[in-house]
């Protein structure tokens, strides 16, 4: 449904007022991502976002530490091409919880790669290659939610407002790839879709309209069985950004992005050569070493280990930028 610019002020407006007065500042183009979500419908808005709010404050997901240059914490996943942090991979470091490193482990590669034509940034899994029996054997439910949920906190509190200033306007969404090679019917394991579905849940609920685009590439036939499953869990806005392409995926994809920025396994001339495992480490297809968790690495449902969690509730630096501005007084 398109709405006029006036229209769509109109509606943010009114979605404001229902608010009152509010000790967090909601932006605009943060109201409109509910009110886009919910077809602009003021209550059904109003609703998401009062549960989105509820939900971050029960799961203390306002006070969940996020890697920044004054913090230094380690990252949750690799990063390459932005300004705010050098490019870097997921290491064994003791503040990364054990849970973290067990599901990298079976994870077929995964990278924040630098940004598209319209300033998002790009986020790339090797979906295809994912170990998807052993994700779902050897982690539970909630510390892949966890682990989403951190790199999600990331992803918003700290590249898109990177991506935000390079661009000089407001970013809020993420371009995907998923790379279906490898992909086989092994994947089509239960138990591991409904993490997908899961983590599919979290984001449209309480990360509504952060999706610029999503590409499934090298999709196998095998992928269409998979698909039917999973797009019945996903919101008609949701699947109008989905693009399922086969082998000729690269003309669709350099549409959207410099090639530059797109690895040369997508079809772009990126290298990442100064990196370990390049563009997008894997310790699936041994482009980086087996990373082993230690005794360090406590072993807890979170993201970083107890001690860090903990420092973040109290702790500025260690919390790092704040999803919500706090609203000056007048
Ligand atoms: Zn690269």
């Amino acid at each position: 449904m398109t709405k006029s610019e006036q229209e769509q002020n109109e509606a943010v407006q009114q979605l404001r007022q229902e608010f009152g007065e509010l000790k967090i500042t909601l932006e605009t183009e943060f109201l409109k991502q509910f009110l886009i979500a919910r077809s602009w419908n003021i209550k059904d808005a109003k609703e998401q976002l009062e549960n989105t709010i509820a939900w971050r404050k029960e799961n203390n997901v306002d006070m969940h530490p996020v890697t920044t240059m004054d913090n230094k914490l380690p990252l949750l996943y690799p990063i390459r091409g932005f300004s705010c942090l050098p490019d870097g991979n997921l290491e064994v470091h003791p503040n990364i919880s054990e849970s973290v490193l067990r599901i990298y482990r079976w994870m077929g590669g995964s990278c924040l790669h630098k940004t598209d034509n319209d300033g998002c940034p790009i986020y790339i899994e090797r979906l295809g290659h994912h170990a998807a029996k052993e994700i779902a054997k050897y982690a539970t439910s909630e510390e892949v939610s966890n682990y989403h949920t951190g790199c999600n906190e990331f992803l918003h509190r700290v590249i898109m407002k990177d991506c935000s200033k390079k661009a000089g306007k407001h970013i809020n969404r993420e371009t995907v790839i998923f790379d279906c090679t490898g992909m086989g019917w092994h994947q089509l394991h239960m138990p591991a879709l409904y993490y997908i579905k899961a983590v599919s849940d979290t984001d449209q609920k309480y990360y509504p309209e952060t999706l610029n685009k999503l590409y499934l590439i090298n999709a196998p036939s095998a992928f269409v069985m998979v698909w039917k499953i999973v797009k019945g869990w996903l919101d008609p806005g949701t699947l109008e950004k989905i693009q399922i392409l086969g082998k000729d995926f690269k003309d669709v994809l350099l549409k959207q992005i410099p090639p530059g920025n797109l690895p040369t396994f997508l079809g772009g001339q990126c290298t990442c050569s100064h990196m370990p495992g390049g563009c997008v480490p894997s310790q699936i297809l041994k482009n980086i070493p087996i990373m082993e968790p230690n005794d360090g690495n406590e072993n807890v449902s979170t993201a970083y280990c107890t001690s860090i969690m903990e420092k973040g509730k109290t702790d500025e630096i260690i919390r790092g930028p704040p999803f919500f501005q706090e609203t000056k007084l007048k």
